[in-house]
């Protein structure tokens, strides 16, 4: 029998969460944002779920060929754009449109021999400041663009820093839709703005004719403990679930695991739990951080080692060899451990969380 840690992906709350995202933006296209292999879910294993957004957005050129492998016949964007003048040829034969937020970029497509019909997103600095273009240099390049024969379709894109919070004490958004909204006033084509936290939390003040919602889709909330995904309305969709493979009775005085780093104050029963930072569960998570086990909840113990964790069994005193552990998402019984819980306790963000799971771990997919 294989260790029993797997990743449970569940089709039904994808869609869900996807059904969140077009209530919310009725009148805008969804780009479903499936970078990093979807997020650590597997870009095959969301497929199905995903095929009714009007298209992906990803980074990779490998994980684009992946989806047109699958049969995907409609928009993809590479949110970073291309990495070298050869990619545009792929652009071309897979039909990918792309970001152009360098002068590099612009460039390489200046330079490109082969005829071509580019769908374009010019992407504006707008005070990230990661990608793209400050607003002063923006018209000049979009002027650029739109004099090529080979780029077809432009599309004028930004990305918020701060939509889930404040940016310097004002809404998150405000500063950077100001800057974008006056950089391209009259310029003809259609936007490109919201990410998930954007989607949530703004969706009637923006117009997003393109939104690219990302981790709403995989049921966390991008702004917790503000929200949680119940506020939400979205539902884990990844289950890291694992069993308990041995018990342990410590008397007062007595540790568990290396460095001893926790001491019985009492007498507690614990369960050893087939799961650790080999998995991707995080080493720093802290005594305290929440699992389910048969789908009750309580907390871990001591050091997370490198394939398993100890937990805390007073609450769950029917607990045996064999239990189901949830680390996050939903037990078997459909008690909700939202990731972002455990994420929070653990220093880290859900997104984090969700990615890093290990190529160990065994992946299956679910109603
Ligand atoms: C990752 C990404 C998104 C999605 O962000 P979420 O917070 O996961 O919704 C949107 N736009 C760009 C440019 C991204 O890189």
């Amino acid at each position: 029998m294989p260790r029993p840690i797997t990743a449970v992906i569940h089709a039904q709350a994808l869609r869900q969460n996807l059904a969140v995202v077009r209530k919310l933006v009725p009148e805008s296209k969804v780009f479903a944002v499936v970078k990093a292999n979807a997020y650590g879910h597997g870009i095959e294993r969301v497929y199905e779920s995903f095929k009714t957004a009007d298209g992906f957005a990803l980074l990779d050129l490998e994980e684009a060929k992946r989806l047109r492998a699958l049969g995907w016949t409609s928009p993809i964007l590479l949110l970073e754009g291309v990495f070298s003048p050869q990619d545009l040829f792929d652009c071309s034969r897979y039909q990918l449109s792309f970001t152009v937020h360098s002068e590099q970029q612009l460039y390489w497509l200046q330079q490109h021999s082969e005829p071509a019909r580019f769908d374009i997103f010019l992407k504006m600095n707008s005070g990230m400041n990661r990608l793209g273009f400050k607003p002063q240099q923006y018209r000049d390049i979009w002027q650029q663009l739109s004099q090529l024969d080979k780029v077809a379709r432009i599309t004028h894109m930004m990305h918020f820093s701060d939509a889930d919070g404040q940016r310097f004490g004002q809404q998150g958004i405000d500063y950077q839709l100001s800057e974008f909204e006056a950089t391209i006033q009259d310029l003809p084509g259609e936007r490109s703005v919201s990410n998930s936290a954007a989607i949530l939390r703004y969706q009637t003040r923006l117009q997003s004719d393109y939104v690219r919602g990302g981790i709403m889709l995989y049921g966390s909330s991008p702004d917790y403990p503000q929200h949680s995904i119940q506020d939400w309305g979205l539902a884990p969709t990844m289950s890291l679930r694992s069993e308990i493979i041995a018990i342990q009775h410590l008397n007062a005085h007595e540790s568990v695991g290396y460095g001893s780093s926790y001491v019985a104050e009492q007498p507690i029963t614990i369960g050893i739990v087939a799961c650790g930072y080999a998995d991707g569960y995080q080493r720093i998570s802290a005594t305290g951080t929440p699992v389910l086990v048969n789908g009750v909840r309580t907390g871990t113990i001591g050091r997370v080692s490198m394939d398993m964790l100890a937990v805390d069994l007073t609450p769950v005193p029917d607990a045996r060899v064999g239990s189901e552990v949830v680390l996050w998402g939903t037990s078997s019984s459909g008690t909700v451990l939202p990731i972002d819980e455990v994420a929070a306790t653990s220093g880290t963000i859900g997104y984090e969380l969700m990615c890093g799971v290990t190529a160990r771990v065994n992946f299956i997919n679910q109603e």
